[in-house]
């Protein structure tokens, strides 16, 4: 009469069963961004989502760039830049001598023809 044993089969809280299948991790990597102050923010972004060109830094709130030696903002804080500084970041050294060969080409043709 006495039947302890009935109630040692049931398992109290018996989970229902897991889906491992729904954890798996989203890739994701880590993009930097440095503001002008030399802070760096690390971000996670999920792969295939485009990293954003510019950040806010969260220590100083100017806006920061991906590239630590050029951050956004920095441009505008140099007072004046002259007008060889701005030629010399359109054309590399090539492209200026090119154009240079040419200019002085054009010029003795102009001459040898006086
Ligand atoms: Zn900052």
């Amino acid at each position: 009469m006495s039947n302890g044993n009935v109630i040692r089969g049931a398992r109290v809280g018996s989970a229902p069963p897991r889906h491992p299948e729904r954890h798996q991790p989203v890739p994701c990597r880590s993009v930097s961004y440095w503001c002008r102050n030399g802070h760096r923010t690390d971000i996670r972004l999920v792969a295939e989502v485009q990293a954003p060109p510019t950040w806010d830094c969260p220590r100083c709130g100017l806006p920061a760039g991906p590239d630590a030696h050029d951050p956004p903002g920095r441009v505008r804080a140099e007072p004046h830049k002259s007008h060889l500084a701005y030629v010399k970041e359109r054309r590399t050294e090539a492209e200026g001598e090119a154009i240079l060969a040419e200019a002085l080409t054009a010029l003795r043709r102009q001459r040898g023809a006086r």
